[in-house]
């Protein structure tokens, strides 16, 4: 009879065959909790045709699922040791491919190719390393793949921030960012208890759906530019955020007083009361001005 890697006494004897302790500097915090697992799995709606990628698989407890549910399963980790043990925990498995890398350094749409085909379609799942879940975020979100769902375990904290309403102090260059891309649904709630060692903070699992923005600009790293500068103070005006982006010369201050002007944007305004049709309007202004 198998029995699961999610399971609070394999788990433990896991590591102690391996003389291993759950390291902080890669954000190990391993999940115990069977029912998590299954609801991520379900949330991510995998069925046995789905190519998965999967971030961080560390002892395997979440890789094992997928394994039992997807097509093909693609995982990076960054701890060689954590290979080592993937390499006999997933011994059962054989549409699993453990790569060892940093998931940062990956170019993801050329490993997709290589293992799935050109252009294949993925569902990404993870229990992120939290010290860097705005860093994966983003490279998933602008690296150019074909995605059917993400779903990703991080600190709540975060998961708040995905979908926070405008005006909120949750509300950022984050929200925004995913706002381009996806729409972002907080899946499960759960509580440190589900781990070992068990995270010093709440977490939760999102969800997040392709969109097809709204507006699609020709290059929407310019878009995210403007958001960023204009979140560099968030306690000062877009216009003062605006100067300290652009210059405070006169000609500028010209520019940026039309673009304002034409997208109707207040320049006393804080850029946290903008919605991502408004920074796209204020960012096509301001290219029509030449900034
Ligand atoms: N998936 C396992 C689970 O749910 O029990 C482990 C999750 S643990 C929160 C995060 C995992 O990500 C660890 O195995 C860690 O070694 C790995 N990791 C940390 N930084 C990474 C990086 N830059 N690239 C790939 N994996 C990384």
């Amino acid at each position: 009879e198998i029995i699961d890697i999610a399971n609070p006494i394999r788990t433990q004897a896991i590591l102690n065959q391996y003389g291993l302790r759950a390291k902080k500097k890669f954000g190990q915090n391993f999940l115990t909790d069977l029912s998590v697992l299954h609801g991520i799995v379900d949330a991510a709606e995998i069925t046995a045709d789905d190519y998965v990628i999967e971030i961080g698989p560390g002892i395997g407890a979440l890789t094992e699922q997928l394994a039992r549910a997807a097509k093909q399963v693609l995982a990076f980790e960054i701890d060689p040791q954590m290979v080592k043990v993937l390499a006999d925990t997933l011994h059962p498995y054989d549409n699993v491919k453990v790569v060892e890398q940093d998931i940062l350094k990956v170019d993801l749409p050329q490993m997709i190719a290589d293992e799935f085909g050109t252009g294949a379609r993925v569902k990404v799942v993870a229990n992120l390393p939290y010290y860097i879940t705005t860093p994966i975020l983003m490279q998933l979100l602008r690296a150019n793949i074909a995605w059917d769902n993400i779903v990703v375990m991080m600190q709540r904290e975060v998961a708040d921030r995905l979908n926070a309403a405008v005006g909120t102090k949750a509300y950022g260059v984050l929200t925004l960012t995913v706002a381009y891309f996806a729409q972002a649904k907080l899946a499960i709630q759960v509580p440190a208890a589900a781990f070992n060692p068990a995270p010093n903070v709440d977490s939760a699992v999102v969800k997040l759906t392709p969109l097809t923005p709204a507006t699609v600009v020709a290059q929407p790293e310019r878009l995210f530019g403007v958001v960023k500068g204009s979140f560099s103070h968030r306690r000062k005006s877009l216009w003062n955020n605006m100067l300290q982006t652009y210059g405070k010369d006169a000609p500028v201050k010209e520019k940026i007083t039309n673009a304002l002007t034409a997208a109707g944007i207040a320049p006393s305004v804080r850029a946290e009361r903008l919605d991502l049709a408004e920074f796209t309007t204020l960012y096509l202004a301001l290219r029509a001005e030449g900034l």
